[in-house]
């Protein structure tokens, strides 16, 4: 066990086990039914309201990918583990072990694991946040016009 104080709450050391967390649950991705995602669990690490935002670990597994959404909130990401692929706005980046990456505010954004290994990351977020936007079937078009990011879409990245 690690060390804390009083409550359970309180944790000032939790033990990491591979990429799983002393006293944190692994959740569903999300509870929102509208959004397309595969193969992707979640894991809040820090949350504590003082903070005024919030630390979390994604993990896709291999062929998986997170919900293509944009919202006014940003996300600041430092991939921990594994390699991919990013979709941020119109660029498509391959993504490796310690990259970071910046989400800006209302940017379609979307990670993928095309890699044949699982892509961890960790994603900073303000504790209140707005709801994300998924595609309409008129964004999908707009983005699938570019080819790169059709090829990404596919999971086919070209790089
Ligand atoms: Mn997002």
């Amino acid at each position: 066990m690690g060390t804390r104080m009083a409550s359970r709450d309180n944790w000032i050391h939790r033990k990491a086990r591979d990429y799983r967390w002393e006293g944190v649950a692994e959740l569903p991705y999300k509870e929102d039914d509208r959004a397309l995602f595969k193969a992707i669990t979640r894991q809040v690490l820090f949350a504590d309201p003082q903070l005024h935002g919030e630390l979390r670990y994604f993990e896709v597994a291999p062929g998986g990918f997170s919900t293509l959404e944009r919202h006014q909130h940003m996300h600041a990401v430092m991939i921990l583990r594994g390699r991919g692929h990013c979709l941020v706005g119109e660029e498509v980046r391959a993504v490796g072990t310690r990259d970071l990456v910046t989400v800006p505010a209302m940017t379609w954004h979307q990670f993928r694991a095309t890699s044949g290994e699982p892509l961890g990351f960790l994603c900073m977020v303000n504790a209140t946040r707005d709801k994300p936007e998924l595609p309409s079937a008129e964004d999908m078009a707009k983005l699938e016009r570019d080819a790169k990011i059709a090829a990404f879409l596919r999971n086919e990245p070209s790089a």
